[in-house]
């Protein structure tokens, strides 16, 4: 078995030594952002502290069970044994909410340890290294003794923890118990010392979580920061190795798991930024060794969230990335990047939030050199798969990107449209994964702005991008994606004009008839001239059409036109007529899902369909808008657009 060398670690020193835990102290005298962060870390201490350490006796649950079932709203919790659901109010109790809630007091526990552990070091005070000991001893008491079982209760199953009934959870809560663990160690005795190691750390890190191996993955980067942290700690080179160095470690994830525009390669931002708190811990272990695993691309994954965020810098919920990120809510990571690379554009993100928080605390440089983000220009992420038009005020995506892995959505050539300062054409998103509407709605085609084929979901792959061009009075972008429909040839051009103007063209052709459905969703109020009539309701058995609540329908052969009314602005559709179009419309779940976005379908049954549309956003009172589209010569189409006394006429490719 390869090892890895490495000296002893001298406590503390797993993550800080007493040189950094010194530095922090002369923060704290120096800067009132570091004073404040230490006082709310001081006054977490002795909440602890005067509380008393309660370890629960049983294992905690898998989170994605607190939702309510009915609506899938996640529940607050209202005692130990009160769950309640803030949309319809219902209460719940018992299992499995109960133990969620254990769940969550061992988490919070393992990150006690940690600040006790560090008001410690920085105050000297005993009371906080006694409260600190009773968690770390009391866990190495009890690890043992913890069932190995997965949320469902069974014994030798791919995943389950003892605390925790993922290995996902036990990495997280190791890595807390380990930095704890290094903090306390010199003020252990040599045999409580083993016990920690022997009855918790190791075999935590060595037999449960190293049992399975998830290959180049965000929870696997979790699973090797915690081996890891456990390995340093007991000396375990083996184990060591197998954490950083094998083909499944930290530097394997850094090399291939950061594509090479800088996005994490399962393509949401919900799990990218999960990665990069999975990364961290390791990295910075890896240098108190001695290893220096920071290669470009380590950097490039905190770039990239910067080059590609929205205004107001909101990063979209592209495949499962809940609602979407707010940037600076979850920029802490930034700290240590900022102390490592030094990058004035990570620091201008940090110096317009409050630094607050252990990370700032432990790793922010007391004063940054900041640059202002730049998120005006119009972008390509080449291996995420993202292309990003934009001017000053709208800003609209296509993705056709790779799939993304088990967190992948089929939603190829969906587009994203924001403009007014909002999203008004979302992607819907993530809810928690056990909720039966996530897979039954999020992750179906017919819940995305892009086209689906015979009322099915498209197939995981990757779509191709044709065109680029950025910069100049009209944007263009174009991709295709012929393998989401098997037989069926798919190509998409949307085009960013001035004055919120998209253009958007789906072209889709095959030697069958089939049932070609273009989607588009958008928040506010729907309307349309069109002579809409009830359709009995669901209009489909599966696939998410049958969460379409509302259904109306109407048969055009000529344009048409529908519209979004959203309070002071909105955004009008324009759609050029073809024979035997059916327009249908309804309401779907957005995200929460009790907040329902209205939506069309314009629908063909032909060989080939071409939809070609004018999205307009406006202000205060919605144009008229009209579009028309012809050939010019067998590589581009002509397409008019009149938005009120704006006429424009484009050139789009053709293929
Ligand atoms: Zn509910
Ligand atoms: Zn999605």
């Amino acid at each position: 078995m390869p090892t890895l060398d490495f000296k002893p670690i001298q406590h503390p020193g797993l993550i800080l030594t007493p040189h950094d835990l010194d530095a922090i102290k002369q923060k704290v005298r120096a800067s009132a952002w570091a004073k404040a962060t230490f006082d709310d870390l001081i006054a977490e201490a002795d909440r602890w502290t005067s509380e008393g350490v309660r370890i629960p006796d049983r294992k905690g649950q898998w989170m994605h069970f607190y939702a309510c079932p009915e609506d899938g709203t996640h529940l607050r919790t209202i005692s130990d044994t009160e769950h309640r659901c803030p949309a319809c109010g219902k209460t719940y109790t018992g299992e499995p909410y109960d133990s969620v809630v254990i769940r969550n007091r061992h988490m919070a526990l393992g990150d006690a340890a940690v600040d006790l552990g560090l008001a410690y070091h920085l105050t000297g005070d005993q009371k906080y290294l006694q409260t600190a000991r009773q968690i770390v001893l009391g866990y190495a008491d009890r690890y043992l003794s913890y069932p190995l079982v997965d949320k469902d209760g069974k014994a030798n199953a791919n995943d389950g923890g003892r605390v925790f009934c993922t290995l996902l959870n036990e990495s997280n809560w190791l890595i807390a118990v380990c930095w704890a663990y290094d903090l306390i160690a010199p003020d252990l005795s040599t045999s409580e010392r083993r016990h920690v190691c022997e009855d918790m750390l190791h075999p935590a890190g060595a037999q449960v979580i190293r049992r399975r191996n998830l290959k180049i993955h965000n929870i696997q980067c979790w699973m090797n920061s915690a081996m890891g942290l456990a390995a340093l700690c007991c000396g375990d080179g083996e184990l060591a190795h197998h954490a950083i160095r094998s083909e499944t470690g930290l530097e394997a994830q850094l090399e291939k798991g950061i594509l090479s525009d800088g996005l994490w390669w399962e393509c949401s931002w919900g799990y990218h930024f999960y990665t990069m708190s999975a990364l961290w811990p390791l990295t910075e272990a890896a240098r108190q060794i001695g290893l220096e695993a920071s290669p470009p691309r380590y950097k490039s994954l905190y770039d990239a969230p910067l080059r590609f965020a929205f205004p107001g810098l909101y990063l979209p919920p592209l495949n499962d990335s809940g609602s979407g990120v707010h940037l600076p809510d979850r920029c802490e990571t930034y700290e240590i990047a900022c102390a490592r690379w030094r990058d004035p554009r990570h620091a201008g993100l940090l110096q317009n939030v409050e630094r607050r928080g252990r990370l700032a605390l432990c790793f922010g440089p007391p004063d940054l050199a900041p640059a202002p983000p730049d998120t005006t220009e119009s972008v390509n992420f080449p291996a995420g798969g993202v292309a990003i038009l934009r001017d000053q005020t709208t800003l609209v995506t296509l993705d056709y990107g790779p799939h993304g892995g088990g967190h992948g959505h089929p939603d190829k050539l969906g587009l994203i449209l924001y403009g007014a300062g909002r999203v008004m054409a979302p992607d819907p998103g993530s809810i928690q994964y056990g909720v039966p509407l996530h897979l039954e709605w999020f992750k179906t085609t017919v819940s995305h702005n892009t086209v689906s084929v015979d009322m099915s979901p498209q197939k995981p792959c990757a779509g191709k991008l044709l065109t680029f061009r950025p910069g100049r009075d009209a944007q263009i972008a174009s991709a295709s994606a012929d393998d989401a429909y098997p037989g069926v040839r798919f190509r998409r051009t949307l085009a960013l004009l001035t004055n919120g103007i998209v253009l958007d063209l789906c072209e889709l052709s095959s030697d069958e008839e089939h049932v070609y459905d273009y989607i588009y969703h958008n928040r506010g109020a729907f309307s349309s001239p069109l002579p809409l009539r009830d359709l009995s309701s669901p209009i489909g058995a599966g696939h998410g059409y049958q969460h379409i609540r509302g259904p109306r329908s109407a048969r055009t052969d000529g344009d048409w036109t529908a519209r979004w009314d959203d309070g002071d602005a909105g955004v009008c559709l324009a759609m050029t007529g073809a024979p035997g179009t059916e327009v249908i419309t309804g309401i779907g779940p957005g995200n929460p899902p009790s907040e329902m976005l209205p939506l069309i379908l314009a629908r063909r049954r032909d060989r080939a369909a071409q939809f070609a549309v004018a999205l307009v956003v406006y202000k205060n009172s919605a144009p008229d808008v009209q579009l028309s589209l012809e050939a010019s010569g067998a590589k581009a189409w002509r397409v008019r657009v009149q938005v009120g006394d704006d006429s424009r006429t484009v050139e789009l490719p053709r293929y």
